[in-house]
């Protein structure tokens, strides 16, 4: 894809909105306090017969330091120790989601996200992974996609092939970026040396993948100094990439309050930043996945996105189809049938909850008709980059032009700016427009509130 396109100041104003990321639809901010325990339960009863596969998500909320730009349900601290009573809830809550799951449905994915997964000891890990086995089904090895995030800075020379023996096979480095002057803005020093030490490891433990992130729109990065980075990383071609969209929101995120806004590149510059990285991945032999991620042509997210089969989850692009998600630990979100689940935000609402019933929700949603709808445009247009008319038409029995009138009537502006084409038998998003994803998405957004979004959510661009 070649998405050399003259962005003109006029149509940078024009979309530099406010807008979800749509790794769900609904968004969690429409998540309410009407799914209970209760509900979460009902929803794992009616589900406990069917044969589709699990994903199992752990959220390990630790970190050592804090990065300035973090948005993420962290506990900064130093004291190790604060992980043991953490994961005595943990144990407890795969135990009783495990025997409410029952033994019939398969494991296929498991994801440990954070905060730092690598604030655990080797030792903690193994007990983790001996409870999990124990309480779970795992699916055979050759079906199984376990990934971590690392940091590098905060991960021990012993765990990456630990973690390789308990099963992981995809591990996710984070990066963010390689300039001085960016890391101190953003209070995250990491060398490259210690950075590459933990990706040949990986290499050398067998992991079927290993990806790097990167964070585009940090203060003080230019088009020049990111692409010195990308440089850097791609000095060893890692199977897979994610370029995330910095998302400044001081009035929600207390720490972004530390950086200075003024350091921030402008909505031109990012958009530039952005264009210049799609355009030099590709050049090095990436495809582009879609919004933020990037894979060699042989990694399965690529040949995912080549068959039609791309999903989109709460970790981003995904080659499962349509699992079921559990989610433990504090904040952990799951989806169960067309229902969101969300776990308690404070690690004491969370370990109460645990003590008081084994479960921890705080709040979900249950998918409307109309939400199952928009949810499946929306995850095709992030996934396929276009909307087939006649799926959406007979899976819902509507008539798509006349459900979608306002919508479609709203994206005649989108295809004079030539961000996508549409005829009686699809919506196609084009290579510009697949920059916008965001924005295209936004159209079938049944919730988006112009007036209010801007302290929700983040920057389109
Ligand atoms: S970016 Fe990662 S390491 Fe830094 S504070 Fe956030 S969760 Fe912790």
């Amino acid at each position: 894809m070649n998405t050399m396109i003259n962005f003109d100041s006029a149509m940078i104003k024009k979309y530099d909105c406010h807008g979800p990321r749509y790794t769900s639809y609904p968004t969690a901010v429409e998540f309410n306090a009407e799914v209970s325990n209760d509900v979460y339960i009902d929803e794992l009863d009616t589900s406990r017969q069917s044969s589709k596969p699990l994903s199992l998500y752990f959220h390990i909320p630790f970190c050592q330091s804090l990065c300035f730009y973090c948005a993420c349900a962290k506990i900064i601290t130093k004291k190790h120790e604060r992980s043991i009573p953490y994961l005595e809830r943990v144990y407890k809550e795969i135990q009783h989601q495990g025997a409410l799951v029952g033994s019939r449905r398969v494991v296929e994915q498991l994801h440990f996200g954070g905060g730092t997964p690598t604030f655990l000891s080797d030792e903690q890990f193994k007990v983790l992974f001996d409870n999990i086995r124990e309480n779970f089904t795992l699916a055979p090895v050759e079906q199984r996609e376990f990934s971590i995030e690392i940091d590098p800075r905060a991960v021990r020379a012993s765990t990456i092939p630990l973690l390789r023996e308990l099963g992981f096979n995809r591990i996710s480095l984070g990066v963010q970026d390689f300039d001085a002057k960016v890391q101190k803005a953003v209070n995250r020093i990491q060398s490259v040396e210690q950075t590459f030490d933990v990706l040949d490891a990986a290499r050398a433990a067998g992991y079927k993948s290993v990806s790097v992130d990167l964070i585009y729109g940090l203060p003080c990065q230019t088009v020049a100094s990111f692409k010195k980075t990308l440089d850097i990383v791609l000095q060893k071609m890692p199977d897979r990439m994610s370029i995330y969209s910095y998302a400044h929101m001081p009035d929600k995120v207390r720490s972004q309050r530390t950086l200075n806004a003024d350091d921030l590149p402008d909505p031109a510059t990012k958009l530039a930043i952005f264009e210049m990285t799609v355009n030099y991945l590709q050049k090095a032999g990436y495809v582009y996945i879609g919004m933020d991620h990037f894979a060699l042509p042989t990694d399965e997210l690529a040949l995912a996105k080549q068959n039609g089969t791309l999903q989109r989850n709460f970790q981003g692009y995904s080659t499962h189809a349509d699992t079921d998600l559990i989610g433990i630990g504090m904040t952990s979100i799951g989806k169960v049938n067309d229902c969101f689940i969300q776990n308690q935000h404070t690690e004491e609402a969370y370990f109460d909850a645990i003590e008081d019933t084994g479960l921890a929700v705080r709040r979900g949603y249950k998918l409307s008709k109309d939400d199952c709808m928009r949810r499946d445009i929306i995850q095709a247009l992030m996934c396929q980059n276009k909307v087939i008319i006649a799926d959406v038409s007979s899976k819902y029995q509507i008539n798509f032009f006349d459900y979608f009138e306002k919508e479609m009537t709203n994206l005649l502006s989108m295809v004079e700016d030539k961000l996508v084409t549409f005829n009686d038998k699809e919506i196609k998003v084009t290579n510009a427009g697949q920059l916008l994803l965001r924005n295209v998405a936004m159209i079938f957004d049944a919730y988006i509130k112009p007036k209010n979004d801007k302290v929700i959510f983040s920057s389109t661009i």
